[in-house]
């Protein structure tokens, strides 16, 4: 069965992502979408076939694989805003490239399948939070903070409206430096974060304005950690080793933290049981 998960798995995902690759390059009519979705779609696959073969660093080979990719090359050197205000801003102009179909893949309806895989395998902001410290969070969670991620979300949207209502000139090249900017400002409170919290994932579980996209769209997903009941000892280790709090031994779609799971399977590697 584990032989079967190694080949099947991966290959499911990269036949998602070349559908995806060939129907945009076909309706487009740009091969750029051949490239990038196939690109994107090898790059996955390859990691699940390494975490499937339990290669210690296969979710960072992915993440640099992907993010690195999207950051520099789509986000820098392409100049596309890959950032939420990137994606209202092709929104608001009524065009399906760029951001609006990374958001619809990777974060509207792609999480209906693999949930919040974006956030462990892809995401470059996490990218780097994952090299600090504080892999798995050594303080309580602050629930009162959950709702900034609304704020940050209605802040997104007010700047880009803002611009359009304005009639701001050249928002093409706002938007590049919105890029440049929002990054920065991502990074250096992530990590201010991180330390003041000691949890690398405090920026994702309290800030980022993504997740208002994700949460929801995840609690459906198809791809989701289950626990063999018959196996299990409940010895705890697999919430130790969560970086997002996630009770996994509970199967139901309402267990504690549900859509914060972001699929990076350490809880999979140290169940002593083998019951994830
Ligand atoms: S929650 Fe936001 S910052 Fe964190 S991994 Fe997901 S998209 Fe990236
Ligand atoms: S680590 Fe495995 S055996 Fe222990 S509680 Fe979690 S699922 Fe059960
Ligand atoms: S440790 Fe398990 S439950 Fe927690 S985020 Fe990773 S895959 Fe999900």
């Amino acid at each position: 069965m584990k032989r079967f998960n190694k080949i099947i798995l991966p290959l499911f995902m990269l036949l998602i992502f070349e559908a995806v690759a060939v129907t945009l390059w076909l309706t487009k009519n740009n091969i750029f979408y051949l490239f990038n979705f196939s690109y994107i779609g090898v790059s996955l696959a390859l990691g699940i076939f390494l975490i499937t073969g339990r290669y210690r660093y296969a979710r960072r080979v992915v993440q640099l694989l992907v993010g690195l990719y999207m950051l520099v090359f789509l986000g820098i050197i392409r100049r596309e805003n890959m950032q939420i205000e990137g994606f209202w801003y092709y929104l608001f102009t009524g065009v399906f490239e760029a951001a609006t179909i990374h958001y619809a893949v990777a974060k509207i309806f792609g999480p209906l399948i693999f949930g919040r895989g974006w956030c462990g395998y892809a995401c470059w902001t996490a990218m780097v939070l994952d090299f600090l410290p504080y892999k798995v969070p050594a303080g309580p969670e602050k629930k009162k903070l959950r709702p900034v991620r609304y704020f940050t979300f209605a802040l997104s949207l007010v700047f880009v409206a803002a611009l359009f209502l304005s009639g701001a000139g050249n928002i093409e090249r706002i938007m590049f430096w919105a890029f440049i900017a929002g990054n920065v400002i991502y990074y250096a409170s992530g990590i201010i974060l991180a330390f003041a919290f000691k949890d690398n994932r405090a920026f994702c579980k309290y800030i980022c304005p993504v997740t208002v996209f994700l949460k929801p769209m995840s609690y459906f997903s198809l791809f989701r950690i289950k626990c063999d009941k018959e196996k299990c000892v409940s010895c705890g280790k697999c919430k130790k080793v969560c970086p997002m709090g996630v009770d996994v031994t509970d199967n139901s779609r309402k267990r504690k933290n549900a859509t914060e799971c972001i699929l990076c399977m350490e809880c999979v590697k140290n169940c002593p049981k083998d019951a994830l």
